[in-house]
């Protein structure tokens, strides 16, 4: 008998919850990736997403291989290949994660198939839910993650110690970034992916970055979070043994760890259940937003003239990573400072990040945006007081930003006040926005004033 195991954002052999169970019902089982066109036809496979996913599939093949096994590469629509693998290798079964977008809802709909209910959040949603009559998520985080913490955690399965694929079955080469993506080129500096260099990055991290990961986690120089977003997101780790590996340790470190890493689950449950929020306001404001061709862009170059805000829009471009703190304030500074859609800008991250994710991002712009789950939806963030906050010698800004790299100290946050003669020795635009009318709009748009 032979099963199929359909892999998708979970691209790894370590505590893979669709291989083991497929593994436990079929002698032999296909390994499938199917390089959907959908995805690519939904503008979602970008340059920099698909350089990680080229490593990632190559590491799984690799490991697969050496148990025995390979990988099967299809291309085409995701439910077409997979029904003509099952009906070549007459596999009777086909198992595969349960997904949370309206995108893989549709498709397991049309694959009707048994799902195997890990899917890729800790806690699956719906899980655990508020009372109250027709409550079918959590709104709020705080209530959620009290919850959360409270629910079992299933053990960590062993990778398997050999995949027996059936003969025959016809398989193309591992895709190249180049051939999932022909369009673009990929950031300079991304991190490779897959599940080995994955495991590599958690494990010198959990030596140099977890124990006081509560004191650093906002600190931009510093650059102390783990980055292991980008593996989360394609499943080239489970976070079900990253908290079962923190837990296992008593500092606060790791109890701020798995609390952030509840905040990806909770994203995840709000999805599952208002699919239209990654495109549509979760809760609207009736906001009239502004568009100004030359501020957006201007924002996505990192040339706005708040030198804290084109660092992270620069590091967002060099390295298809940025930051949580300097997410949350260039996405402050795009919604509330211009007052600009929060789509416009969600897209932009959805372009460049490598961890870019329809649950996470989006609702964390919409959250960002105050249309979203904050329960103080109005909050500004204004980047001087971030800037001199989270990073209060310059230093992150000195990185990002080279031009203004002979500023000293907290003085490169505000070239605007350098003397006339002064400023002009430095090639750095003036301001977009002035601070207080932007702020003035955004509160008279809201009926705040
Ligand atoms: P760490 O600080 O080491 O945290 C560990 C893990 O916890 C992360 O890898 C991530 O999986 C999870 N996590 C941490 N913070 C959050 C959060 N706020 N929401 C959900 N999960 C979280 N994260 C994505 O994975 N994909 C996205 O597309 C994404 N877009 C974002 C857009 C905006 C506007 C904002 C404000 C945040 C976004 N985030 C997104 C959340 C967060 O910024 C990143 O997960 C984090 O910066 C990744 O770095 P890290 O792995 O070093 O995180």
């Amino acid at each position: 008998d032979v099963a199929i195991c359909l892999f998708s954002s979970d691209l790894r052999l370590h505590d893979q919850p669709v291989l083991h169970a497929a593994l436990r019902s079929a002698t032999q089982v296909v390994p499938l990736f199917v390089v959907d066109t959908g995805v690519a036809d939904a503008g979602f496979m970008v340059p920099n997403r698909a350089a990680f996913l080229a490593d990632a599939l190559a590491d799984l093949d690799a490991g697969l291989r050496g148990r025995g096994g390979r990988l099967v590469i299809r291309t085409g629509d995701v439910v077409t290949e997979t029904c003509r693998v099952a009906a070549e290798t007459g596999a009777g079964e086909v198992h595969l994660a349960a997904g949370v977008s309206g995108y893989a809802l549709r498709r397991e709909r049309r694959l009707g198939t048994e799902l195997t209910a890990a899917g890729r959040a800790l806690v699956p949603p719906g899980a655990v839910l508020p009372s109250g009559p027709g409550k079918d998520h959590f709104a709020v985080f705080t209530p959620y993650f009290r919850r959360w913490q409270a629910e079992g955690l299933r053990s960590v399965l062993p990778a398997p110690r050999s995949v027996r694929v059936p003969a025959g079955v016809r398989s193309e080469d591992v895709p190249s970034a180049q051939v999932l993506c022909p369009d673009g080129t990929p950031s300079p500096a991304l991190p490779a992916g897959g599940e080995q260099a994955g495991r590599r990055r958690f494990t010198a991290w959990q030596r140099s970055g977890l124990a006081d990961y509560q004191d650093r986690q906002d600190d931009l120089p510093g650059d102390a979070t783990s980055r292991l977003s980008s593996y989360l997101h394609f499943g080239c780790l489970s976070p079900v043994e990253l908290v079962h590996k923190a837990s296992a340790r008593t500092d606060p470190g790791a109890e701020a760890f798995v609390r952030q890493l509840a905040w990806r689950d909770f994203h995840h449950q709000v999805l599952a259940a208002r699919p239209d929020a990654a495109s549509a306001d979760y809760r609207t404001k009736g906001d009239r937003w502004r568009y100004d061709e030359a501020e957006v862009t201007a924002w996505k170059e990192g040339r706005t003239g708040y030198p804290v805000v084109d660092a992270g829009m620069r590091q967002l471009l060099h390295e298809g990573w940025l930051h949580n703190r300097a997410r949350m304030l260039v996405a402050s500074f795009l919604t509330k400072t211009l007052y600009v859609d929060w789509r416009v800008g969600a897209r932009h991250f959805l372009d460049l990040l490598v961890d870019g994710d329809m649950a996470n991002n989006q609702l964390n712009w919409q959250w960002v945006a105050g249309t979203g789950t904050d329960t103080r939806p109005n909050r500004v963030l204004n980047p001087l007081v971030q800037a001199k906050r989270f990073d209060p010698r310059g230093e992150y800004v000195r990185r990002w930003v080279p031009e203004l790299s002979a500023l000293a100290g907290a003085a490169v946050h505000q070239p605007w006040k350098l003397s006339g003669p002064e400023r002009a020795a430095y090639d750095y635009p003036d301001p977009v926005v002035d601070l207080a009318d932007g702020l003035l709009r955004f509160k008279r748009a809201r009926g705040l004033e």
